[in-house]
């Protein structure tokens, strides 16, 4: 579980995409989640314990429902000194 204030990934996302709508419905109400996600690293559909992962925010566009993920990292949520976090 790793919940966050959203209200970064929100200041994070209106700095960079500039206020801009869902690039597929022209609309764009974006809804930001508040907890973070991962990407394991494909093997063969086995899990690695402790394989390399990406930490995702899932930014859902309320109109179409176009889901974009945004690194964590990057949006300045989690540190990237966290243990297996590429
Ligand atoms: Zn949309």
């Amino acid at each position: 579980m790793a919940k966050f204030d959203g209200q970064i990934a929100i200041a994070h996302l209106q700095e960079k995409w500039e206020g801009k709508p869902c690039p597929m419905c022209g609309v764009g109400n974006w809804n930001v989640n508040n907890s973070t996600f991962q990407l394991t690293e494909f093997n063969q559909g086995n899990m690695i314990i402790g394989g390399p992962v990406v930490p995702v925010i899932p930014v859902v566009c309320n109109n179409c429902g176009n889901t974009i993920l945004v690194n964590a990292i990057t949006a300045g949520v989690i540190k990237p000194e966290s243990e297996g976090v590429k």
